[in-house]
């Protein structure tokens, strides 16, 4: 028998022939493009509907936008891909502005579409979504209109969009060029480095503990050196979004992000108080490490220090295999949908230089595929990486039979699919593992994942609101947001730190990133909740796939409550729901105590 080989490099010429040059991609733009125009010219006699009779005229632009918005990503995934797979491609890069300008000019028409049906008579509209062609949107209907209605006037919003390039977003973008700009001078083995920040990020896992420590203390007084440029920035950006809030009448800073998510105040509170009430086992598991290392306590630039040296690798072949295997164990479909993408080129995974760091994974609506882009070296975060992927992937899959206007799904959910794979490929990681050396890493690695969503994520929370509220009266000072990160820190982290990181707002893009507001909880939100839905699956074995695709495919018509409930039959305004996801966490740390103490 041969033994199967699966291609390491992907196969974009099935969406356009000849990459970033293409005359076939060149004329699918163009034909947006020319759609988009039309679009643009008809919506200006969009009128609100006063009767059934107009709806019609909705479908037809409901239609219209879907053809505009698949063909558009359609494309503008592929450019990703090709700039992604070389970052040189310098045409790529032309093409991906020219992407991001027809995806402005299209969201201006969908504010369009929003403020109009918001202005439709309450009865109306409710007789619209009784009809057999806009029921099945009335979810997203509903959506649009209340969004539209909770905002200003449109000459106010207009206005609002206007001033917020220059206003706001321009300090999101100054933040990259402070951050570019900084320089640190290291040295290493002897040798004088000067080096950028993310480099020496990348040294925080570092095994040698004195490189670890100096590199971090070197960042602190880099941030320091700036921290009044960065206080400024961040002081300003929140100032503009509170304003806004003001204007429109929020009074919480939660009301936007809440929102975006889907999500209700009591379910985010459930869901950090079962977490603080948790805190006990990380904090075992810190003080462990941390004795590990021979230190007394934790310090912040050891929290990504190695404990143990895994070795085991995988080839590709050998990777894809793993987790066709266990993939398997839960359902069929999750299978044969993997093995086609493994054996139909949909995944860029060679190691070879001018890749993009990282991993994504990105979907062509109209051909109804996906691509997964990553550099596999081997290891079994590569195989972590890969089932991910092939997990968003998964998703949209689901997808297929959805119509476009119902597959949106929100940023907490959006992990779900990807999170429950890499649990598979993580848990069989670790019961194959052949040494305890080697399982000493691999839970490591999950617990990790823990400490990062329900410590690290926390205190970007706690730091986030807890600014946001004071800066409502005012310049919040460089001092002062130290003050408030150390704290943070200290409470996320269950006091089980020596040493902090004060300049971490600095330090963090998310706190700069405007159009993301909040950009931390959906991150705890989604691998709990996903946590979940693998423990359900554990326990019903492979019957349980149907009922995850129907999940799935529920993920962008309902609220994070309602889709728990009908799916689930989990309340997840209680914190009882999630508990039962850290339970699973704990027993990682309970195994991980247990090695290492036998261990000695
Ligand atoms: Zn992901």
């Amino acid at each position: 028998m041969i033994e199967q080989t699966y291609p390491v490099v992907w196969n974009l010429d099935r969406f356009f022939e000849g990459g970033s040059n293409s005359p076939s991609l060149r004329s699918h733009l163009d034909g947006v493009k020319e759609k988009l125009s039309k679009f643009e010219t008809s919506l200006k006699s969009f009128t609100s509907p006063t009767s059934n009779a107009d709806v019609s005229k909705i479908e037809q632009t409901i239609n219209e936008l879907k053809d505009i918005a698949t063909n558009l990503s359609e494309g503008g995934a592929v450019i990703g891909c090709f700039l992604a797979q070389d970052t040189t491609d310098k045409q790529a890069a032309l093409l991906e502005g020219e992407v991001g300008s027809l995806y402005a000019r299209l969201s201006s028409q969908m504010l369009i579409i929003q403020q109009v049906l918001s202005k439709t008579e309450e009865k109306v509209w409710e007789d619209l979504l009784q009809t057999a062609e806009l029921s099945p949107f009335a979810f997203v209907l509903n959506e649009w209109r209340d969004e539209a209605k909770r905002m200003l006037s449109e000459k106010e919003e207009d206005m609002i969009t206007t001033l917020g390039v220059d206003g706001y977003h321009s300090w999101g973008q100054l933040y990259d060029l402070l951050v570019g700009d900084i320089r640190i001078k290291l040295t290493i083995d002897g040798e004088q480095k000067e080096m950028s920040v993310g480099q020496v990020n990348n040294l925080s896992s570092h095994e040698d503990a004195t490189i670890r420590k100096e590199s971090f203390e070197a960042l602190e007084t880099a941030w320091t050196d700036k921290e009044e440029f960065f206080a400024k920035t961040l002081n300003h950006l929140a100032g503009f979004r509170l304003a806004v809030y003001e204007k429109r009448g929020w009074n919480s800073v939660l009301e936007e992000p809440l929102q975006i998510n889907r999500m209700k105040e009591e379910t985010l509170n459930a869901m950090w108080g079962a977490i603080s009430k948790n805190k006990a086992p990380f904090v075992e598991y810190l003080n462990k490490k941390s004795a590990m290392l021979g230190e007394n306590k934790m310090h912040w630039y050891d929290l990504e220090a190695p404990v143990s040296t895994s070795t085991e690798k995988m080839d590709y072949q050998q990777g894809a295999e793993f987790i066709l295997k266990h993939f398997k164990e839960f359902g069929p479909k999750l299978e044969s949908f993997s093995r086609n993408a493994f054996e139909k080129g949909w995944i860029e995974a060679e190691d070879r230089p001018n890749k993009r760091p990282g991993g994504f994974c990105t979907g062509m609506p109209v051909s109804e595929e996906s691509r997964i882009f990553m550099t596999y070296s081997g290891t079994m975060s590569n195989v972590s990486t890969l089932a991910h992927e092939l997990g968003h992937a998964f998703h949209s899959y689901a997808l297929r039979p959805v119509h476009w206007m119902n597959r949106q799904y929100a940023m907490g959910v959006a992990e779900t699919a990807s999170t429950f794979a890499e649990m598979i490929v993580a848990d069989a990681a670790v019961k194959e593992a052949k040494t305890d050396d080697e399982k000493i890493a691999l839970l490591e690695d999950k617990i990790q994942r823990s400490v990062a969503f329900f410590m690290n994520i926390h205190a970007r929370f706690l730091f986030e609101t807890r600014f946001y509220e004071e800066r409502k009266n005012g310049i919040v000072s460089a001092t002062r947001l130290n003050d408030l990160m150390e704290a943070a820190q200290q409470e996320a982290y269950g006091d089980a730190l020596d040493t902090t990181h004060p300049h971490f707002w600095a330090s963090k893009l998310h706190f700069y990133i405007t159009g993301v507001p909040f950009y931390n909880f959906p991150y705890t939100f989604g691998y709990l909740f996903s946590l979940s839905i693998y423990a359900k699956a554990i326990s019903e074995g492979a019957n349980f796939e149907e009922k995850y695709i129907a999940l799935l495919q529920d993920t962008a018509v309902m609220s994070v409550e309602d889709l728990a409930m009908k799916h689930l039959n989990e309340d997840i305004t209680q914190e009882a729901f999630w508990i039962k996801g850290i339970d699973l966490c704990i027993q990682d740390v309970n195994e991980f105590i247990q090695l290492t103490n036998a261990k000695g």
